[in-house]
């Protein structure tokens, strides 16, 4: 059913050592987006997974949340929310902390984005603590949403972000068991 393989997957991502900063091994997935059919591959793994769990709407994290969430929206013929970084959205909001490795850092969703009881799947490139995972997560409860799922592109297991996100039907397509 599927021409490529999760392998195929994990071996377009490109690490980058000390990038942002000195010690951080990042995932780059712009050799993945790049290539129409790995991309493609990618968005339809996630695709089969949550086809049947009657999804009504997608809320994808600011900023490649957005890339692989709007093209499963597109693909369940639903809608997409951003959560987004602070000051970027124009009408009434409501922010979430959370802790980052220094200090922390705020996510924002408009306060009309989802209605009461909508089903909601949550959409992100990563999963590294879990920190921002969770604090989307919680806008969406604030929101009174029914947050269904999540699907990560890539989860670093090491880290073991999954432990605060339990409870949730979680998906990644790619795992690292170590750096
Ligand atoms: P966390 O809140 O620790 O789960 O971090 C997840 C967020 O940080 C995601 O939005 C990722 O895009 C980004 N991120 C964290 N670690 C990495 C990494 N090693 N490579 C690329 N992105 C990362």
């Amino acid at each position: 059913m599927h021409e490529l393989t999760l392998n195929d997957l994990k071996s377009a991502i490109r690490d980058v050592p000390d990038f942002p900063i000195k010690g951080i091994v990042f995932k780059d997935i712009t050799t993945l987006l790049r290539d129409g059919n790995l991309f493609a591959e990618a968005v339809d793994y996630m695709y089969d997974h949550f086809r049947e769990k009657e999804i009504e709407v997608i809320a994808g994290i600011e900023s490649r949340g957005f890339i692989f969430g709007t093209a499963l929206a597109y693909k369940l013929n639903i809608g997409f929310v951003p959560i987004r970084k602070p000051g970027k959205l124009p009408a009434e909001k409501i922010s979430e902390e959370y802790e980052l490795e220094y200090g922390t850092d705020q996510l924002e969703i408009h306060r009309d984005a989802i209605k009461k009881g909508q089903r909601v799947l949550l959409v992100d490139d990563l999963l590294a603590t879990g920190g921002t995972a969770q604090a989307a997560a919680r806008l969406i409860e604030d929101l009174d949403g029914d947050l269904v799922g999540i699907a990560f592109l890539i989860e670093l297991s090491f880290l073991n972000g999954r432990k605060a996100l339990k409870d949730l039907d979680l998906i990644s397509l790619i795992q690292y068991d170590s750096e």
